[in-house]
């Protein structure tokens, strides 16, 4: 008999194996949390408990930052030839090792095959990318007259804290990890201490297939007992975070006091528009897609759908009939924590309070497969006021609003009117009102018509979703400080 998440169960008269447990990864070695806590993970699919990981203090953090901070210098001064090569051996590594990292996450999310097919192969893809444009990756020279030579140089910062939420485990870790690496730094990362066992084994792997000790350090355990200190570290010289709007926050004041940068990667309430004249069934296509690639839990989910009012209820009839036919478990996972799963249950409450009644869904399953774990029914809120909390904040889940628009100007100001500012997503036969769109509206990421966003497409937020970019070139960027070296030749 195999449950929802093709886990053999049945009753057996073997006494239970004790759990599993997880230990940092520092100076390229497991070691033991020095509080000598572990603490429990659970999987969102079935509500049993699994493996235990670390519980880091700041004991921890000063082990992982000193290894780290010894490690950098001889790593930075090796030629970018070299670095690529090892982390060209990493993704090798990862993409051998892709079963174990696999049923990983699977245990800690819930996730179904698709979806952690998808994320693993793109863990895999950070690293190759990185590897292989670190080679391209040069400073300029500066043209200062017959009597003078200057360059730049992109020199890192030396030890990175990567601080990475729960939803996409090992692919936010991935994203910030290969290109810190690249250009040279060192990086002690801080995963979600939800789902933390899949980034403390890239770092086994990455030491397995040659990456020096000391570059890449796990230390597992909660926010304020890990993030705090790693955060607030005098050797940690640049922080790169992701998750939520509350802990950003937190973050950039502490940055803020340091005098040091910090990428924030942060939520999202990211538009949908649908123009009359656009092929509304791609259209639907994607904006039920939205919903279900990993339950809506992902910030860049287009989760107001914006339709223009001629077309409105067709299309929004297409999204529900496609939705109606998603299973749990097949089709898409579990809310992955249990808090999560309860904001999201609270917000279908208040909505009831309020008078809004879903097109579909609006509730956990209380029978069949989906009642086992913590699944939550996609759903569709129509014609939602704007004012309305389900209009304006992220609900990290399989949640879509709608509404109406009259023409461009008016797709617009709506497609705007959001705290928030991640990504976007424009459909219209009018390639040019896509493009004038796509231009007016304040996101960090457009794409018209389906346009691909991928690895190589810088990422980032504007307004409340963040600031500092992840993926594509700039990435290194901003992982490296610019130096100009300037040479006197009188
Ligand atoms: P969260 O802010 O609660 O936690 C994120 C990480 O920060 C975790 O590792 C957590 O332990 C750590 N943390 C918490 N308090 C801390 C503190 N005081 N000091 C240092 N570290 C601390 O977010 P979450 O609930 O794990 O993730 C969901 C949120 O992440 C959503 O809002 C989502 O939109 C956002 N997110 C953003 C992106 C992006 O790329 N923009 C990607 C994924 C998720």
């Amino acid at each position: 008999m195999t449950d929802i998440t093709g886990t053999a169960t049945g009753a057996t008269s073997a006494p239970a194996a004790p759990p599993r447990r997880h230990e940092h990864w520092i100076n390229g070695a497991a070691v033991p949390p020095a509080g000598g806590a572990y603490f429990p993970t659970r999987s969102p699919a079935t509500r049993e408990p699994g493996d235990e990981i670390a519980a880091g203090t700041a004991a921890d953090v000063e082990l992982a930052v000193a290894a780290a901070s010894a490690a950098w210098p001889a790593w930075a001064a090796r030629p970018a030839a070299e670095r690529a090569d090892v982390l060209h051996a990493v993704a090798d590594a990862m993409a051998a090792g892709a079963a174990e990292l696999t049923e990983l996450e699977r245990a800690t999310t819930g996730k179904t095959d698709g979806q952690l097919k998808l994320e693993i192969d793109m863990s895999v893809a950070y690293f190759r990318y990185y590897a292989g444009v670190l080679r391209a990756l040069h400073g300029r020279t500066i043209d200062l007259g017959a009597g003078a030579h200057a360059y730049t140089r992109l020199e890192p910062y030396g030890v990175i804290g990567a601080i990475t939420p729960w939803n996409l485990p090992l692919n936010q870790a991935s994203r910030a990890l290969a290109p810190a690496l690249a250009v040279g730094n060192a990086v002690v990362a801080k995963p979600s201490e939800f789902t933390s066992t899949s980034t403390v084994r890239l770092a086994r792997l990455a030491t397995e297939a040659g990456l020096p000790d000391g570059l890449l350090n796990v230390v597992t355990g909660t926010g304020p007992e890990v993030g705090g200190p790693l955060a607030a570290h005098p050797l940690v010289r640049k922080v790169a975070f992701t998750g939520s709007v509350l802990t950003g926050r937190h973050l950039a004041g502490v940055a803020g006091d340091r005098l040091i940068p910090v990428t924030l990667e942060l939520g999202g309430k990211s538009p949908v528009v649908v123009f009359a004249d656009a092929d509304l069934d791609r259209a639907a296509a994607a904006a039920a897609g939205a919903i279900q690639a990993n339950s809506g839990q992902v910030c860049s989910a287009t989760t107001r759908l914006l339709v223009e009012d001629s077309v409105h209820d067709e299309v929004v009839a297409r999204v529900v009939e496609r939705l109606e036919r998603l299973r749990p478990g097949v089709d898409f996972g579990p809310i992955i924590t249990e808090a999560q799963f309860d904001k999201v249950l609270a917000a279908f409450a208040q909505a009831a309070r309020d008078g809004l009644t879903p097109l579909t869904g609006g509730a956990a399953y209380d029978d069949g497969p989906g009642a086992a774990g913590q699944y939550v029914r996609p759903t569709v809120y129509a014609d939602v006021p704007p004012t309305h909390p389900l209009a304006r904040e992220e609900v990290f889940g399989p949640v879509l609003v709608t509404r109406r628009f009259s023409d461009e100007a008016d797709a617009l100001a709506m497609a705007n009117d959001s705290d928030y500012g991640l990504v976007a997503s424009v459909w219209s036969g009018d390639v040019a009102r896509g493009l004038r769109l796509a231009e007016g509206i304040q996101a960090g990421q457009v794409a018209v018509n389906g346009g691909p966003l991928t690895i190589e497409t810088p990422f980032g937020g504007y307004k409340s979703s963040g600031y500092g970019r992840e993926k594509g070139l700039e990435a290194l960027h901003d992982y490296a400080q610019t130096k100009t070296i300037s040479l006197s030749l009188g």
